[in-house]
């Protein structure tokens, strides 16, 4: 027999074995189960989710001569057989990408008109938003009035590119990105009934070039096999992020070649390079993920040593935003080149305000990204902060000494919002009480000429918070490993003008940290009298009693 690949010999033949795609597969069993199959079914998605599979095993279903109660195909029958073979005159598959004419569609409606009764015609008309126009109204007059006998399944990963008029006399089915989970399942699954020898790192690897496909994911696998295992991910990775430490652009590009080289498509090296910067980035916040082995916690330590923790945030955005990019780009290397290059190059680098306006808009399209392909990897977002550094400040005057020894901010590192932001939590919770209350009534909006801008809801506010600016500029340049200088003001607007969503976002934060509870029980006699430690621990509050 000749060689079959992975993907043909694994191909779905009952719903059951469908992987992913719950919503349309027990809707499709209950349509057959019950007898009211549509005529005309449209299945988008991406490529490698199913969509042809699928089709064929309604196909098989509808003409299975002993179907199961619950809408699945025999697969020993006749007919159920001659599916499987490929030989059935039941089916007709129609790839629109290659025959997308006005001939084509006409060709495959004579024969609708001829199908002998009694049996139901299957017609698959893959990629069919690339028929021309005079195509599309030959199918749209089938569509119309179809006979009978048949059912059309559309297929196509381009959705908003079918017209309105074909995709109003369809029923809809969006076939989805096939989560890690199942997709590991399902390729361990193989491996084993196979005879296949893979190891737990080949299946990640094959996992992150499957990018949630099951063909795409399965043919990476027999690659990986028969080249002897996974490639070397180190070497040319490391390259990348050194030539981004030395800001030497010959190294980053020296690097990406190599790994481009070495076979991997340019999403899968955005994707190794975002994996170890989260990495080392967790590592620099004492969060060391558990999933590591000992040689990838070992490199994490290393690289969150020798990359700031700005130049690891700045990485994570660029390239986040770049991986984002390549999945409508035509030539996904080159979004990766600019992205390492802009990371190696200071003079290439957006100034930090314009990264800062487009993080919001990447950070949204990321988490979107991420739950479709539900990584189980942790991100940043993840970070328990509770169990972050517990020791206690050193004095004041060691701090202010190992703040002024600090070697001046370079232009490579831009001091970053988010950054500031991120080690928030973590500041504010070892900060004195007295601090830590009044310090909560704002929050930080903005870089300007290098200074991190807190706002405030009014002038008393931020006259008290003045008095303990010192204490949180120190911890913050600390922990920053730069000397950082807070600028105060008060949000403009008036008294309680903390926007309604920004409100909303930081009480979803920290909404048990903007009352400081323990400044109100254990306020010694320096955090003032009771009635400001009340004032301080209600943000915006004021006093309304005349004396
Ligand atoms: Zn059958």
């Amino acid at each position: 027999m000749a060689y079959q690949s992975l993907y043909r010999r694994y191909r779905s033949r009952r719903f059951n074995e469908l992987v992913g795609q719950e919503h349309v597969v027990t809707a499709l069993k209950n349509a057959i189960a019950e007898n009211r199959v549509g005529h005309a079914y449209l299945f988008s998605g991406p490529r490698g989710t199913g969509k042809t599979s699928t089709a064929r095993i309604l196909g098989k279903a509808l003409n299975c001569t002993s179907l199961e109660a619950d809408g699945e195909p025999c697969c020993k029958c006749d007919s159920c057989i001659s599916f499987a073979e490929g030989s059935s005159y039941d089916l007709h598959e129609l790839d629109a990408a290659s025959n997308n004419g006005v001939e084509a569609i006409r060709d495959l409606i004579s024969k609708v008109a001829l199908g002998s009764p009694g049996r139901t015609k299957v017609y698959i008309l893959d990629e069919v938003h690339m028929l021309t126009s005079g195509a599309e109204n030959a199918l749209l007059k089938t569509l119309e009035e179809p006979p009978s006998h048949v059912v059309f399944v559309l297929a196509t990963t381009e959705p908003q590119k079918v017209v309105s008029t074909i995709r109003s006399r369809t029923q809809h089915f969006e076939f989805e990105l096939i989560s890690a989970n199942l997709l590991g399942e399902h390729l361990r699954w193989v491996a084993n009934d196979a005879g296949l020898n893979v190891t737990d790192e080949m299946i990640d690897y094959v996992l992150r070039v499957g990018g949630g496909s099951a063909r795409d994911a399965l043919s990476a696998l027999e690659q990986t096999l028969a080249s002897g295992g996974t490639p070397d991910d180190d070497t040319a990775v490391e390259e990348v992020l050194d030539g981004i430490i030395l800001g030497d652009p010959s190294v980053v590009i020296s690097g990406l070649s190599k790994a481009i080289q070495s076979g991997r498509p340019p999403r899968v090296i955005g994707e190794i390079l975002i994996d170890r910067l989260r990495n080392a980035f967790l590592t620099s916040m004492g969060n060391s993920p558990d999933h590591l082995s000992d040689h990838q916690a070992e490199m994490s330590k290393t690289l969150s040593e020798r990359m700031p923790l700005a130049t690891i945030t700045r990485s994570l955005e660029t390239i986040g935003a770049a991986l984002v990019g390549m999945r409508q780009s035509p030539d996904p290397r080159i979004d990766l080149e600019v992205a390492v290059l802009k990371l190696s190059h200071p003079k290439l680098q957006t100034d930090s305000n314009m990264v800062l306006s487009r993080l919001d808009k990447i950070e949204h399209q990321l988490q979107v990204l991420g739950a479709s392909t539900a990584s189980e990897s942790p991100t940043p977002e993840k970070i328990d902060h509770s169990s972050a550094n517990e020791d206690t400040p050193p004095s004041p005057l060691e701090e202010v000494s190992s703040i002024e020894a600090l070697e001046p901010v370079e232009e490579d590192g831009i001091l970053s919002l988010s950054e500031v932001e991120s080690i928030w939590p973590e500041i504010k919770k070892n900060l004195s009480g007295k601090a830590k209350a009044r310090f909560s009534g704002g929050r930080f909006i903005s870089i300007e000429g290098g200074e991190v801008v807190f706002a405030l809801p009014n002038e008393i506010h931020r006259d008290r918070c003045a008095e303990c600016l010192s204490e949180v500029e120190e911890s913050i340049s600390k922990k920053l490993h730069r000397k950082t200088n807070i600028h105060l003001i008060v949000e403009s607007g008036g008294q309680e003008t903390v926007p309604q969503e920004k409100t909303q976002t930081l009480s979803a934060v920290s909404s048990d940290e903007d009352i400081d509870v323990d400044s109100l029980e254990n306020a010694d006699a320096s955090a003032g009298d009771g009635l400001s430690l009340v004032v301080d621990s209600f943000p915006g509050a004021k006093i309304v009693t005349d004396e």
